[in-house]
């Protein structure tokens, strides 16, 4: 715990401006390392790593035009990488119910990617939070 004496006004913009000041610039490969990292994680809720890692390593290396990727690349292509829907398997449609000649007997727009077939950063956030509603219940 740290200890809870105040630090004056003046005394904490100095104490900022030493830190950004001595932060070297590899520290925004760090940065970007941690980006990564955190949609890496996100993306657990849908697929294995491996899955998306093929997804992210395929968009970097169009994003470089066949170059090694940059580290920025590489964040860019974890941001707007996307993986085929583990709920509709691709087709953007959720069916259930039960199953009569080979259909089942209800369908409707696959809520897990809102009927895109595939999910990006933006579904992986909002599956997480059902997810956690699930498991509360
Ligand atoms: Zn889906």
């Amino acid at each position: 715990m740290a200890t809870r004496r105040k630090t004056g006004k003046k005394k904490m913009a100095a104490l900022l401006k030493s830190v950004q000041m001595e932060a070297p610039p590899k520290n925004h490969v760090e940065e970007l390392q941690l980006q990564f990292r955190i949609y890496q994680r996100n993306s657990g809720v849908t697929c294995t790593k491996e899955e998306w890692m093929a997804a992210v390593t395929k968009l970097a290396h169009e994003y470089s035009k066949g170059e090694t990727p940059t580290a920025q690349q590489w964040v860019d292509a974890a941001r707007d990488a996307t993986v085929t829907c583990d709920k509709c398997g691709g087709t953007g449609t959720y069916q259930w119910g039960a199953c009569v000649n080979g259909r089942m007997t209800h369908s409707g727009t696959c809520f897990r990617c809102q009927g895109k077939g595939r999910q990006g950063q933006d579904d992986f956030k909002r599956n997480y939070g059902h997810n956690m509603h699930l498991r509360v219940i």
